[in-house]
């Protein structure tokens, strides 16, 4: 993305006098939307006068820092003592299993305690996967037999992280995309089971997203928004070709806020979304 605007940059720096349209389907291209896009065009316009790289990279930052959300505050421990539940969500290939991990990382740097729930039972492979990282990370994680019910390996789950009085519960569920009405239902039972032992719970529902997949991650985030109330974003693969405007895009027109962000296959390759750094970022 910052490559993007640098080339975008240079384009109109060289020439005398910009194309509107072509500037219009660069900025598009850049998964920042139509939305975004008019507004940026309309305040350039509005300078009335010739336009430089510097305007473009101007004005879209001040775009950006009106559309984006505030800092997201970090999570922190139910005072009633119960574990905090956050559902992870998404379809598969987006990096879920891998951000459940991250996240799990993440919190157990500052000091709390994580517990894990293997909940994609369909895939064996995504079982092991976080079985493998609960082990690297010393974090706790609850499984359950290949295609056991979701729904009562997150049950489980939560029962031991009450039991132990576990700060958060992270659930890592299945995001099988060809069987999309199940999936959506699936999840409304997880919800529902998790509510029976605390009906607070969950607490935090986050959407995977791969930032590569463009269009596709806007889909899919109305998709998972019609089935099971999202509170916010994991934007994943940010390194590579990863564009981050597409949660810039979602949030406009959806209101899902990005809340983490990840930058790598490692597991410290995981950021909490602070508006600043994302706008330089993108920038
Ligand atoms: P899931 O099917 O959604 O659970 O996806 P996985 O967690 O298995 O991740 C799919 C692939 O994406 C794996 O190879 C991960 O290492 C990779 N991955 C996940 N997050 C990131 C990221 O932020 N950056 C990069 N480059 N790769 C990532």
């Amino acid at each position: 993305m910052a490559g993007f605007f640098k080339n975008l940059f240079n384009k109109i720096t060289n020439r005398a006098e910009i194309d509107w349209d072509d500037l219009e389907a660069d900025l598009i291209s850049s998964d920042l939307g139509i939305k975004l896009t008019t507004s940026i065009i309309d305040e350039l316009r509005d300078l009335g006068r010739e336009i430089s790289g510097n305007d473009v990279v101007d004005v879209t930052r001040r775009q950006l820092a009106k559309r984006l959300p505030d800092n997201f505050l970090p999570p922190t421990p139910r005072a009633d003592g119960k574990p905090f539940v956050i559902l992870v969500v998404g379809v598969n290939g987006t990096g879920k299993t891998t951000s459940s991990a991250k996240l799990g990382l993440w919190l157990k740097k500052r000091n709390r305690t994580v517990i894990m729930a293997a909940a994609d039972t369909f895939r064996a492979a995504a079982v092991e996967q976080l079985k493998r990282w609960g082990e690297r990370l010393s974090i706790p994680v609850i499984t359950g037999n290949t295609n056991a019910d979701p729904s009562s390996v997150c049950f489980h789950a939560h029962q031991k992280a009450i039991a132990e009085k576990t700060q958060f519960l992270i659930c890592d569920t299945a995001g099988r995309i060809h069987t999309r009405h199940n999936l959506m239902e699936e999840l409304g039972k997880i919800r529902r089971t998790i509510a029976k032992q605390d009906e607070t719970a969950p607490h935090l529902t986050l959407l995977v997203v791969d930032a590569t997949t463009g269009a596709n991650a806007m889909q899919q985030a109305k998709e998972f928004h019609k089935a099971s109330p999202l509170d916010g974003l994991i934007v994943t693969k940010l390194d590579g070709s990863g564009k981050g405007g597409i949660a810039v895009t979602i949030h406009d027109t959806l209101g899902i806020p990005p809340r983490f962000l990840g930058t790598g296959e490692e597991p410290e390759e995981f950021s909490i979304f602070e508006k600043e750094n994302f706008v330089a970022e993108i920038l």
